[in-house]
């Protein structure tokens, strides 16, 4: 059987449309199906129409948490309700076309325990492409890890690897990161993005600042080695400049062209602004980090169930 993990957060416009092109699809599919939408605290129809969607066909199953609990967290919880031998994730907003779900189904039966859709294109606004591109370079030279460029959530996975991914305990999850970490038969097919079918993008700037955050974060230390790296640099360079300042005054002798003795204000408050502000981008990075450790150890639950609408129980024995 084939599970569909659908993260849901206010997409009543697309709902019915979503509903249809799964059905459209699923004879190519080759097998049983069950679709675990995971309704992230949705403040539109959304739910009531999940509901309605499981009236008539008891194949489209929901888990609604209590609030907004965002994106990656929701597609975990799917993935922890998720019964299937093979499990798929896909966006809501249809930018991953179904009618795709065969090419990756296929590479599954050849063998493989993860595939990944690699966009091609995207049709965004140039500053999300932009954005975009910079934080999957960032990320592919930070991450001790290889995670491939370009890709997002959507993709099919073994029974197996959702286990694992299951059991790994982190609360800042991101979700294409762990994939790739846990390794196995791993490969991408290229496709092209489309936009959304309908309604705002409900990612925010913040919210994608949290994703980019905790790809980097989650998955390097090169940010705070880089700070050490620098202040190292800043502190030799200025220990230079005491040499060179020394010489001058005791021996007179002028190695660079510059009266270092000419103390103006510039120079100075530049030093000062600039040493401040690096030492206070190098707090807020540790502030990520530590924040990060503090999530882990105060050891919250992940999602909060508020109601589950043709599921009984979470997959408990999945679970390792
Ligand atoms: N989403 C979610 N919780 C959130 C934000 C988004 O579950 O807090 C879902 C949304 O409903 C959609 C998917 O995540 O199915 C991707 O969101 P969106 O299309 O807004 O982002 P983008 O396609 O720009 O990455
Ligand atoms: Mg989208």
């Amino acid at each position: 059987m084939l599970s569909i993990v659908i993260p849901v957060y206010n997409e009543e416009e697309v709902l019915e449309t979503l509903y249809n092109r799964l059905i459209e699809n699923s004879v190519h599919w080759g097998q049983d199906f069950e679709v675990i939408l995971v309704d992230d605290g949705s403040r539109d129809r959304s739910f009531e129409i999940a509901k309605e969607l499981n009236a008539k066909d008891k194949r489209f199953k929901t888990v609604s948490f209590s609030r907004n609990f965002g994106h990656q967290i929701a597609v975990s919880a799917g993935l922890q309700y998720a019964s299937g031998d093979v499990v798929a994730v896909m966006d809501a907003d249809l930018q991953d076309p179904p009618e795709f779900m065969v090419e990756l189904l296929k590479k599954w039966k050849e063998g493989y325990e993860v595939v990944f859709a690699v966009r091609q294109g995207r049709k965004e606004n140039i500053f999300k492409k932009l954005a975009y591109w910079l934080f999957y370079r960032i990320l592919y030279w930070a991450a001790e890890i290889q995670i491939p460029l370009d890709t997002g959530d959507f993709c099919v996975m073994d029974k197996k690897v959702v286990k694992l991914l299951n059991s790994l305990p982190e609360k800042n999850r991101f979700v294409r990161g762990l994939r790739s970490w846990l390794g196995f038969r791993q490969i991408g097919i290229p496709f092209e993005r489309g936009s959304r079918l309908a309604g705002e993008v409900k990612y925010t700037f913040g919210k994608l600042f949290k994703l980019a955050f905790d790809g980097v974060v989650g998955f390097s230390y090169k940010p705070l080695q880089l700070f050490g790296y620098f202040g190292f640099f800043v502190s030799f360079s200025s220990i230079l400049l005491l040499i060179l300042l020394g010489l001058d005054k005791v021996f007179g002798w002028h190695l660079t062209p510059y009266d270092l003795d000419k103390t103006g204000y510039f120079p100075l408050l530049f030093a000062v602004l600039f040493l401040g502000g690096v030492q206070l981008i190098g707090l807020g990075l540790l502030g990520e980090y530590l924040g990060r450790v503090f999530d882990e150890v105060k050891n919250r639950p992940l999602f909060l169930v508020k109601e589950l609408v043709g599921i009984t129980e979470k997959n408990e024995s999945e679970v390792l």
